[in-house]
C-alpha cells in the first residue's frame, strides 16, 4: 500500500505520518516512512541543491527536471522495492507536489510537468493521497515558526497569494481525482486530523 501526503506548508502532514506509522507498526505493519525531495541518497542530495537557493539561477523548467530526477531515484531505489516486498510506505509529498509548485511555476508547459511525471514516477502510482488542507494565512505562519535555518532563502520572497493558488490547485486535483484523494481539515485539533486518517487508512487495509 502506497500512501503519499500532500498540502501547503504547515498543515501537520509529518506530525500525522509519524503518528500513523507508530499505530501502523504496532498492529505488525512493515512501515516505510519517507519524504520528498529527498528520501534516497541521490534525491537527499538534490534537496539539499534545491531547498538551499543555490537552485535559484537555474530557473522553473531545470527546477523541475531536478525535483523529477529525484523522485525518480526515490522510487527506484526506494519506494518500488519496499512496495514489492509488502511493506506500507507513507510519503511526505510525491507528484502532486509537482503538479502544484512545479506546475505553477511552470504554468505556460503543463506538457513539459506531465511528462516528467510519467519519467519519474515511472507507474509507481500511489493508492491512497491524503490531501492536507489548511486556510493559506494560517499554513504560512505555522511554516515560518518552525523552517529550518539553510531553507529559509527561497520561501522569504513567497506571498500569501502564492499560498492561496497552491491550496486551490492541490483542492482541484482532490476533485479530479476522488477515487486517490482524501481532502483532509488540517484546520481540525491534531487528535481529530489523526482520527481522520487512522480511519481512512485502516479502511483501506481491510479491503
Ligand atoms: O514538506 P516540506 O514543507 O518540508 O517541503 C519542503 C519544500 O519543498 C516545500 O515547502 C516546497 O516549497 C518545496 N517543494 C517544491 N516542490 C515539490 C516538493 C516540495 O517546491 N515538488
Amino acid at each position: 500500500l502506497f500512501i503519499t501526503f500532500e498540502g501547503g506548508e504547515g498543515a501537520g502532514k509529518s506530525t500525522q505520518i509519524r503518528r500513523l506509522a507508530e499505530k501502523l507498526r504496532r498492529k505488525g505493519y512493515d512501515t516505510l516512512v519517507t519524504r520528498e525531495p529527498g528520501g534516497s541518497p541521490g534525491a537527499e542530495a538534490l534537496r539539499h541543491v534545491i531547498l538551499s537557493g543555490a537552485a535559484e539561477p537555474f530557473g522553473p523548467r531545470m527546477e523541475a527536471l531536478l525535483f523529477a530526477a529525484a523522485r525518480s531515484d526515490h522510487v527506484e531505489q526506494v519506494i518500488r522495492p519496499a512496495i514489492e516486498r509488502g511493506a506500507i510506505v507513507l510519503c511526505d509529498r510525491f507528484l502532486d507536489s509537482s503538479r502544484v509548485y512545479q506546475g505553477l511555476a511552470n504554468d505556460d508547459d503543463s506538457a513539459f510537468v506531465a511528462m516528467l511525471e510519467r519519467v519519474a514516477v515511472n507507474g509507481m502510482m500511489p493508492d491512497m493521497t491524503l490531501i492536507f488542507d489548511i486556510d493559506a494565512e494560517i499554513g504560512m505562519r505555522r511554516a515560518a515558526a518552525r523552517r529550518g535555518a539553510g531553507e529559509a532563502d527561497r520561501f522569504e520572497k513567497e506571498t500569501l497569494e502564492t499560498h492561496r493558488r497552491r491550496r486551490d490547485a492541490f483542492l482541484a486535483i482532490a476533485e479530479k481525482e476522488p477515487e486517490r484523494c482524501i481532502v483532509v481539515d488540517a484546520s481540525e485539533s491534531e487528535d481529530e486530523v489523526e482520527q481522520l486518517v487512522t480511519a481512512a487508512v485502516f479502511a483501506a487495509l481491510e479491503v
